[in-house]
């Protein structure tokens, strides 16, 4: 057999509720150091907790994962269908006697805590039945399974964001691995399992430092390899407090439905807590070559709403012009009620996208600018585009009809003789044109106008400029 020395990292989301731009980092982060080190990105459901995971969560999840373009290696791994194994283990270390049944009743750890309280001691587990064993009274009463942990000395969980962080032992108390139903307890599942994925290196966010130490508790009795940590700070709002609802969207699905292209997501979220000098913008193919741990920050990030628009206003700019009639079609499917994107609707929108991306910053502006051209009809007006279309406006969209007919419809036909009619009366080309792009486009700003009446063809661009010619 051949040993796979390659970093195996994994992302292990509850799913109790969406993808949070939170997880999306996590997962970002790992998937990356995989694809830079030419290792493993592994999936874990950790759906142990049986009441809170629902399946919606879990598709919501998987959906914001492919939408991210965070491609994950093999089978996605359900923790919840491995609960035997986790048993397993438990009965394990209890054979070993790295572990203890506990017969303490809740009753009896309510009163516990209590005394604690009181007394203004911490509240733990007091090893009551760490060194007993069960008498006749206990048979047949319900119990939990206990680690052994060590007393004295201290854990260490080596750090590769935050560092050496110690914990005293004494300071943990014995966790319970299995309840008193017989089930693993969550502690016990992520040891288990990021050891038989073979998981080399654990980046999580840092509320989960704590767990490291217990974990690790869990790994030593076991007599486990101790994966590399890296705990990544927390992202904040823009207000510099703990990011939440208050702060606008937060599941991942949202910025999507917010009009933001995932390479802007990956971008934005890795610059979230990494950073490699000043730059900002890092398209993904630059981040595998260079993402690394040392970088990470230690301090917890801070959204930038600004940041993230002109961040995806470039890659709407970079992004190729058929791709982003793609993704702008993926966007109307998504819309409630769908919109399909017809075929001649889409070769006019990969003719005007090189002006359109030019005025957009998310696609929800790509699709304000873009919505003439894909719907047929009379339009309507803009508050800009109803100020322009005056009576005098519309009386002069009136003469200019006729000598727009009389061209050739092609950009350059139309142009000329809306240029040859303005001379004409002695007006200027734009007061001709923009009651015409008011009309044809109900709005006051546009892509080159001549080029999107012969993208739009005769018959459909004069149905609109009729409508508002008096
Ligand atoms: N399931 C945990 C969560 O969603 C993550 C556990 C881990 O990464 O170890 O917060």
């Amino acid at each position: 057999m051949t040993e796979n020395k390659k970093p195996v990292l994994r992302f292990a989301p509850s799913p109790t509720g969406m993808l949070h731009i939170g997880g999306a980092r996590t997962a970002l982060f790992n998937w990356l150091y995989a694809r830079h080190t030419g290792g493993r990105f592994l999936l874990r459901i950790e759906d142990t907790d049986r009441e809170r995971s629902t399946p919606e969560a879990v598709a919501a999840i998987l959906n914001g994962m492919e939408w991210m373009g965070l491609n994950w290696d093999g089978q996605t791994v359900y923790q919840f269908a491995r609960a035997d194994r986790h048993r397993a283990v438990a009965e394990q270390l209890l054979a070993q006697g790295k572990a203890y049944r506990c017969y303490a009743t809740p009753a009896e750890l309510t009163e516990m805590r209590e005394a604690q309280k009181k007394a203004g001691k911490p509240m733990r587990y007091d090893g009551r039945w760490r060194d007993c064993a069960p008498g006749p009274a206990q048979a047949g009463q319900p119990y939990v399974v206990r680690l052994k942990a060590r007393q004295d000395g201290e854990t260490i969980v080596h750090d590769v964001v935050l560092g050496d962080v110690r914990f005293a032992n004494d300071q943990l108390d014995d966790m319970v691995l299995l309840r008193s139903d017989g089930n693993p307890t969550y502690m016990l599942a992520v040891v288990v399992d990021d050891y038989d994925m073979g998981i080399t290196h654990v980046i999580r966010g840092a509320d989960h430092l704590n767990n490291a130490a217990r974990q690790l508790q869990i790994i030593e009795q076991m007599g486990w390899p101790v994966p590399v940590y890296g705990h990544l700070p927390l992202i904040n709002g823009p207000d510099g407090q703990k990011l939440s609802k208050r702060h606008g969207a937060l599941a991942v699905e949202a910025y999507r439905d917010m009009g933001y292209l995932p390479e802007t997501m990956r971008n934005y979220l890795l610059r979230l807590g990494w950073s490699h000098g000043d730059d900002e913008i890092i398209p993904t193919a630059q981040a595998i070559a260079w993402f690394n741990f040392e970088a990470i920050g230690k301090s917890p990030a801070r959204m930038d709403y600004k940041k993230l628009d002109n961040l995806n206003g470039h890659y709407i700019r970079e992004t190729p012009d058929e791709t982003l009639v793609a993704e702008l079609a993926a966007f109307l499917e998504r819309k409630v009620p769908p919109q399909i994107l017809s075929a001649p609707a889409r070769i006019r929108l990969t003719a005007a996208m090189p002006a359109l991306k030019e005025r957009a910053k998310t696609l929800v502006q790509l699709d304000q600018g873009a919505e003439f051209l894909y719907t047929d009809g009379v339009r309507d007006l803009d508050p800009a585009a109803a100020k322009l279309l005056t009576p005098e406006a519309r009386a002069l969209l009136a003469r200019t009809l006729p000598v727009l007919e009389a061209s050739d419809w092609s950009a350059a036909g139309l142009e000329q003789a809306a240029r040859d009619f303005a001379q004409g009366a002695g007006l200027k080309l734009g007061d001709v044109a923009q009651p015409l792009r008011a009309a044809v486009t109900g709005k006051s700003n546009s892509p080159p106008l001549f080029a999107m009446l012969s993208l739009l063809g005769r018959e459909e661009s004069l149905v609109r400029l009729r409508a508002y010619a008096a």
